[in-house]
């Protein structure tokens, strides 16, 4: 059975241990370096990625995290996990959506990146920063997913790399990059752990 971390600093850490103990794994929070070395995969979860980033560094987990990332450990990160696992991030925009030229980098939040994205936060844009709507995930059979969207980003491009599974109202919201996967919506918040038992997948296959 793969022993699964739920990054423990910030954000919505209950629901994904409930999450991945339904989907098979054992399920434990990490904030520390040394509990990360004893994790197979990691959920990076939602809640607040400046907040969650800057922790992060006072951790001293940010590096520990880059490393075992790159070194293959399997990631999953869900809306503010999704921005700490983007190469770059674009500021919110203002009201509405604008258009993805004029996104200007976010200065002084570190990411932990893995995936080749330029991802925008509160993407969905005021007027409709919470929402929910059913998703079509490849990869995972049996309908679409219920996706809740909470002042959710977007994935405004990607690499040639990075393999997307997900879109909705035109924009991308879930892509998988090897052992890294990330939604812009909460699958940990509703009682369907399919986006769960998907990355549990991706951690029994490496390990
Ligand atoms: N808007 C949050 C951020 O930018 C993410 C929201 C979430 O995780 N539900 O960090």
């Amino acid at each position: 059975t793969p022993v699964i971390g739920v990054l423990a600093l910030q954000g919505d850490v209950r629901e994904h241990l409930i999450a991945l103990a339904s989907a098979n794994a054992l399920a434990r929070p990490v904030r520390r370096p040394e509990e990360l070395a004893e994790v197979d995969g990691l959920v990076v979860p939602g809640g607040e990625s400046t907040t969650m980033s800057k922790l992060a560094v006072l951790f001293g987990m940010m590096e520990p995290l880059r490393e075992r990332v790159r070194a293959g450990m399997p990631v999953y990160g869900t809306c503010a996990g999704m921005i700490l696992l983007a190469d770059e991030i674009l500021a919110p925009s203002p009201s509405s959506p604008p258009p993805s030229s004029e996104g200007r980098p976010v200065s002084g939040q570190e990411t932990v990146g893995g995936i080749d994205m330029v991802v925008r936060r509160n993407a969905f844009g005021r007027q409709n920063e919470s929402f929910e709507a059913a998703v079509e995930v490849a990869g995972i059979e049996g309908g679409p997913v219920e996706g809740v969207f909470i002042r959710a980003p977007w994935v405004e491009s990607v690499g040639a790399g990075v393999e997307v599974i997900a879109e909705h109202g035109g924009h991308i919201v879930a892509v998988r990059q090897r052992n890294v996967l990330a939604t812009s919506f909460h699958p940990e918040l509703t009682g369907d752990h399919r986006v769960h038992a998907l990355f549990v997948d991706m951690v029994r296959a490496v390990n």
